[in-house]
């Protein structure tokens, strides 16, 4: 893997220099959120000092100014995404948000009484709660399709479940839990064929390789700024606009308006209409310059990530005791296991003890552990600035692990 100059992109990322008992830590979570290079840093920094106004309203220079830089970013959003118009393009505070948004306001535009919602096993409590909540309120139904036991979605099942009654097939891209990328384009053609309403959870898949909301064909789709490099607290809901326009306001108050009257009140179009009050200013800006630095390393970086994930895979294989759950065939750097006899707490800590960060539990996937039969797992997730050195690392605690744990 030379082509791929880890160590000069790993000095764009001050915090992965950071030491913890006598080791430069190695940070293996990026699936729950990514660290953030120099550029994205400055660019709040600077925002601060030198670019900061309310925007929208200003007739100075100063706010127009902060105004230009907010709708440039919703510009370079809609680029990363090869959205043909950035109308499409609401700012959130992340995936969380993006889902509540629609499950709500598209909701209760359109979901009737026996109505069916289509999700997969494999989805985060953010992508599937959203949906109890909209269903219990329209009288309709979530329908959950199953998972092979590689982790791959159960596609002949998914084709059974989807029927005239299918109004939404909410999915993820890339499983935050397993790591396995799910045929989206497939999905979303044959959910489209009965003629549902589709979204994609893109949270994890964002951040690997290029998403392209023109060739996927759904109607939304979301992510995370922060698992992109970008700032916690901004993310993107994108919709088709004509879509959007059709919806009702999800939140209210100053700037979503066209004119308001204690008579009644009117709304602007798609995005306005759904970014009621002061978005979080800096937060876009910074977004559009981490998305423009994780494109420039594709796709070189996801080749590097699968060489981690593949040298990682046969590592984790060879220690005795561990099993990794989720083997599906397509898989971005992400893998959960577990060791027997050992909680998966405890492994957590013990590898904290030799400054490896991993996530343990169940990752927002209560359902999923349930369907697996397991309470959670660890998860090591790899992004491009990790390193073989890491990788090893990891290994080698895990073997001390194993051998305090099965003695
Ligand atoms: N969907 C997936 C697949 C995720 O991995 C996550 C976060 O882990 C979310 C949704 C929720 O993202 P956020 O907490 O940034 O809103």
């Amino acid at each position: 893997m030379a082509a791929f100059d880890v160590a000069r992109i790993r000095q764009d990322f001050p915090l992965l220099a950071r030491k913890e008992r006598g080791h430069v830590l190695a940070y293996l979570d990026s699936a729950a959120s990514s660290q953030k290079p120099q550029c994205v840093i400055d660019t709040i920094a600077h925002y601060y000092r030198e670019q900061h106004a309310n925007i929208h309203r200003g007739v100075y220079r100063l706010s127009e100014e902060a105004t230009a830089a907010y709708e440039s970013s919703r510009k370079s959003v809609a680029s990363f995404l090869h959205a043909p118009d950035a109308r499409g393009v609401i700012f959130v505070r992340g995936a969380t948000e993006a889902i509540n948004l629609v499950a709500d306001s598209w909701g209760r535009a359109h979901l009737k009484p026996n109505d069916e919602i289509l999700l997969t096993a494999m989805e985060h409590h953010a992508n599937i709660v959203p949906w109890q909540v909209a269903a219990e309120r329209a009288g309709a139904r979530v329908v959950v399709c199953p998972i092979t036991a590689s982790g791959e979605v159960d596609m002949a099942a998914f084709v059974k479940l989807l029927s005239p009654r299918t109004r939404m097939a909410s999915f993820v891209h890339v499983s935050n839990a397993l790591g396995t990328v799910n045929p989206v384009v497939e999905m979303t053609r044959l959910a489209k064929a009965v003629g549902a309403t589709v979204l994609i959870d893109a949270c994890q898949s964002a951040s690997h390789f290029d998403v392209d909301v023109t060739a996927l064909g759904c109607d939304f789709l979301c992510f995370s700024g922060h698992k992109v490099c970008g700032p916690t607290g901004i993310g993107v809901l994108w919709g088709r606009p004509e879509l959007l326009d059709q919806m009702p306001p999800y939140q209210t108050g100053g700037d979503m308006i066209q004119k308001v009257d204690f008579a009644g009140t009117t709304y602007r179009p798609a995005p306005e209409r759904f970014e009621a009050g002061t978005p979080h200013i800096s937060g876009a800006i910074a977004l559009a310059v981490a998305l423009d630095y994780v494109a420039k390393l594709r796709p070189d970086a996801h080749t590097y990530e699968q060489h981690l994930l593949a040298r990682a895979t046969e590592k984790l294989r060879a220690i005795p005791g561990l099993r990794i759950v989720g083997e599906a065939s397509e898989k971005v750097s992400v893998i959960s296991f577990l060791i027997d006899g050992a909680h998966h707490h405890d492994v957590g800590m013990l590898l904290d003890a030799d400054a490896v960060a991993v996530r343990v539990g169940h990752h927002c996937c209560m359902p999923l552990m349930k369907v697996l039969g397991i309470p959670g797992t660890v998860r090591a997730s790899f992004a491009f600035y990790n390193t073989e050195e890491e990788v090893d690392r990891l290994a080698t605690s895990l073997v001390k692990v194993r051998a305090m744990t099965s003695r």
